[in-house]
């Protein structure tokens, strides 16, 4: 157990969870959803999206979002859950 005055200084999990919300935007995460979104004029066209901000990409395999600067993990986005047209389809591979 840590100390008491260091408790009532600042929670320890408090701090534990502000350091690992730091260092967790230099680990990879996962890359899960697709949204596709259905244009009459260009068909179905899907983006991936960053799954700490939720924004949409622009471009595949970036190493980081543009947006929130979080690392991307592309290894699993063979199996990304599409959202079609704002509903959402689990992917059965
Ligand atoms: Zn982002």
């Amino acid at each position: 157990m840590r100390s008491e005055r260091l408790t009532r200084a600042a929670s320890p999990a408090l701090l534990r969870k502000t350091v690992e919300q730091l260092a967790s935007y230099r680990r990879g995460m996962p890359v899960t959803e697709m949204r596709v979104s259905c244009s009459p004029l260009y068909g179905e066209t899907g983006y991936y999206v960053c799954p700490r901000c939720s924004i949409t990409m622009e471009r595949e395999f970036m190493a980081f979002c543009d947006r929130c600067g979080q690392k991307l993990d592309w290894k699993d986005y063979k199996k990304v859950r599409k959202i079609r047209c704002g509903r959402r389809d689990d992917v059965h591979t």
